[in-house]
């Protein structure tokens, strides 16, 4: 099912006498429709109002102004328990007296009228959102007698017990350790599919919600910045927020200019720009974005490389880095590009974003490679590999037509 969420906004007024006047607007005119069986990642910092959102869509919260729609409908006003949602947050909360089994099967008990189940009925429910969730044996054990992984998949089997239309899972998994999230994100996303029931997921970790969600929506403030899909967020952020939130390593950013059809890092001009006016600028380059190079056109000092394997890091410096220190990452294959002390670099254009440098908005202009003045031999070699064809085009034909 489908959720819709028009001009959804909270403010919570400010409390006590001092704070009276400082209300927090912890969602503001938040606009999406949630299209049906997919899984949506709810992203953003601590307090951005990912839970504020999710509780409104549940009916614990009542918006301040706003509409929310389950399919067609109107549930605006309707209370949680008939709005059909199954809800899992980070503390599961398991009731420790009773089993597995009856801590699953207690939603059911309270089901009223025509909803109501037989003790029968309910045994079949617990079985089956028990073996949808992989915890069929555990079902006579006390949650004190699980570990952590194992009873947050209780809760997962409570929420689903009811068959609910839509599944909202707070940082369900920020209680586990590291290897358990990682198995259990696996989990929520196969049962998810298997059931195809629409649901929304919260959580502060970008690689979590990158790697499970059918399209993500990055939050701050109270303020959607973008919805797409992961890839999408990462390969085209909105905005400078998006670019730094995602990302690891994160996005390296510079102070820069627009400036004669050229970007400029500092004193080095890096790319070619079109359809951006002249102006201060903010360039993020994303690790991967660097190319090493002899001739590199920006020119950063070498602190140190880092292998790890698959990747080569290399750390340096640049004067006009927003960060102390500038992280590229390459292939472990450019280990012998390597010069001792030297840290020049060309840029891959599709890896390189402008933001304003006031509002972080994305300056979307045409970024393009800089011809190189001398294509030496060793150049070329330096450069065509890992490189756009855009790059290598350009080369060759500068090359032939000498
Ligand atoms: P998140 O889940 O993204 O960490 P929340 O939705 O919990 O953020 O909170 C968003 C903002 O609303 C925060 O500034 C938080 O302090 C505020 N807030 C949340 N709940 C309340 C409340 N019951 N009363 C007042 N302010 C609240
Ligand atoms: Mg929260």
């Amino acid at each position: 099912m489908k959720i819709g969420l028009e001009n959804l906004t909270k403010v919570f007024p400010g409390k006590g006498r001092k704070n009276k006047n400082k209300e927090v607007v912890a969602v503001d005119d938040f606009n999406f429709t949630i299209p049906d069986g997919k899984l949506v990642g709810l992203l953003g910092p601590s307090g951005c109002g990912k839970s504020t959102t999710l509780n409104m869509i549940s009916g614990l919260l009542k918006p301040t102004s706003g509409k929310i729609f389950f399919g067609d409908k109107d549930v605006t006003n309707l209370p949680p328990e008939e709005r059909g949602v199954g809800m899992v947050f980070q503390n599961y909360a398991l009731y420790p007296h009773m089993t597995v089994a009856d801590n699953i099967q207690f939603p059911l008990e309270n089901l009223k009228g025509d909803q109501k189940l037989s003790d029968q009925q309910m045994k079949e429910r617990v079985e089956e959102a028990a073996k949808l969730v992989k915890i069929d044996e555990l079902l006579d054990r006390k949650p004190g007698e699980l570990s952590g992984g194992q009873q947050q998949r209780v809760a997962i089997a409570r929420a689903l017990v009811k068959l609910p239309r839509v599944l909202l899972l707070d940082e369900p998994l920020s209680n586990l350790d590291a290897r358990l999230r990682l198995q259990t994100r696996e989990e929520i996303r196969r049962i998810q599919q298997e059931t195809g029931i629409t649901t929304v997921f919260v959580t502060h970790d970008q690689d979590e919600a990158m790697s499970i969600s059918d399209l993500i929506v990055v939050m701050k403030d109270g303020e959607v910045q973008q919805i797409d899909s992961p890839q999408k967020v990462y390969d085209d952020p909105a905005n400078q927020f998006v670019a730094q939130f995602l990302g690891i390593p994160p996005i390296n950013l510079f102070d820069g200019r627009v400036a004669d059809g050229k970007l400029w890092i500092g004193d080095d001009p890096v790319l070619e720009v079109e359809d951006v006016p002249d102006q201060e600028v903010v360039v993020g380059v994303r690790p991967e974005g660097f190319i090493l190079a002899h001739d590199g056109h920006l020119k950063d000092e070498m602190v140190r490389t880092e292998v790890t394997g698959r990747d080569i890091s290399i750390v340096s410096r640049n004067l006009a880095s927003r960060n102390p220190l500038v992280r590229s990452i390459l292939s472990s294959d450019d280990l012998h590009r390597i010069k001792e002390g030297e840290a020049n670099f060309d840029l891959k254009p599709h890896k390189v974003f402008l933001f304003d440098e006031q509002t972080g908005k994305r300056l979307r202009g045409k970024l393009k490679p800089l011809h190189h003045g001398h294509p030496e031999a060793e150049n070329i070699d330096a450069l065509v590999d890992g490189v756009e064809d855009q790059i290598e085009l350009d080369l060759l034909t500068q090359a032939e037509n000498r």
